[in-house]
């Protein structure tokens, strides 16, 4: 590598760098630990040498929107360990070529998919590591379990073999408020505590997934435990 081509990819390292300041800076805020919050980089649309500059700079976890683009990049990570997580909406006929090549699926967002995910785990003998993802804004235009049904719901697929769920992820809605999004940040930590305080079979809430580039900090300071960093890491995307 010339210098001029090892320097390309700076603002990569930089970016990190400040992203982890961020998170011992709002875990102090928040008297939080600064281990219990971990940092994904989200490398959809991201190529794999932009993806290993990071993974150079100790990120221990990627996530893929799209089952395809994951494992058509497998191949090129290094270290190819690096624990992914799939964290876009996962059509049921896709559950095959994912399970077992994912560490996590982190958008399991009806009872239909998780049925699929149980059924395939059990063909191959495996338990699927999964979170629940929760529609807080109770959006018609996205995915995931409403609030209101969500007991009912984590009751149902807790009792399906081949699971075991980690935890909830959740997307709020685009605020145009600070407050508002610290809001819905805010219920999602009431349910993570009210289900972990249930103590059901097969399910251990140990990952609060919230927070992207726009809004990580505020997701710290109401309790996630993990935040999902794709543009503020990598600049942004590139859809084409
Ligand atoms: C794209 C994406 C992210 C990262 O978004 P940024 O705003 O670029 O940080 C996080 N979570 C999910 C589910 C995504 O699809």
């Amino acid at each position: 590598m010339t210098k001029s081509s090892s320097n390309e990819f700076d603002y990569i390292s930089e970016n990190i760098k400040r992203i982890r300041e961020d998170i011992a800076l709002c875990c102090a805020k928040a008297g939080r630990d600064e281990n219990e919050v971990r940092l994904m980089a989200v490398t959809k649309t991201v190529e794999a040498e932009k993806i290993n500059i990071a993974l150079s700079e100790g990120i221990d976890l990627i996530g893929e929107n799209k089952v395809q683009e994951l494992l058509s990049k497998l191949p090129l990570l290094e270290p190819k360990t690096v624990e992914k997580h799939l964290i876009g909406h996962l059509q049921t006929n896709k559950v095959r070529q994912i399970l077992g090549r994912a560490d996590m699926i982190e958008s399991v967002d009806s009872i239909r998919l998780a049925s699929e995910i149980s059924l395939e785990a059990k063909k191959r003998n495996i338990t699927a590591d999964i979170l629940l993802e929760v529609n807080i804004g109770k959006e018609e235009a996205k995915s995931g379990f409403f609030p209101e049904d969500f007991i009912e719901n984590i009751h149902m697929i807790s009792e399906m073999s081949n699971i075991r769920v980690h935890g909830l992820m959740a997307i709020p809605p685009i605020c145009a408020e600070n407050d508002e999004i610290r809001g819905y940040f805010y219920k999602m930590r009431k349910l993570f505590i009210d289900i972990q305080s249930k103590k059901i079979d097969n399910v251990d809430m140990h990952v609060l997934s919230l927070g992207m580039s726009g809004d990580y900090k505020e997701a710290i300071l109401e309790g996630s435990t993990l935040i999902r960093v794709g543009s503020s890491i990598f600049g942004e995307r590139n859809y084409k």
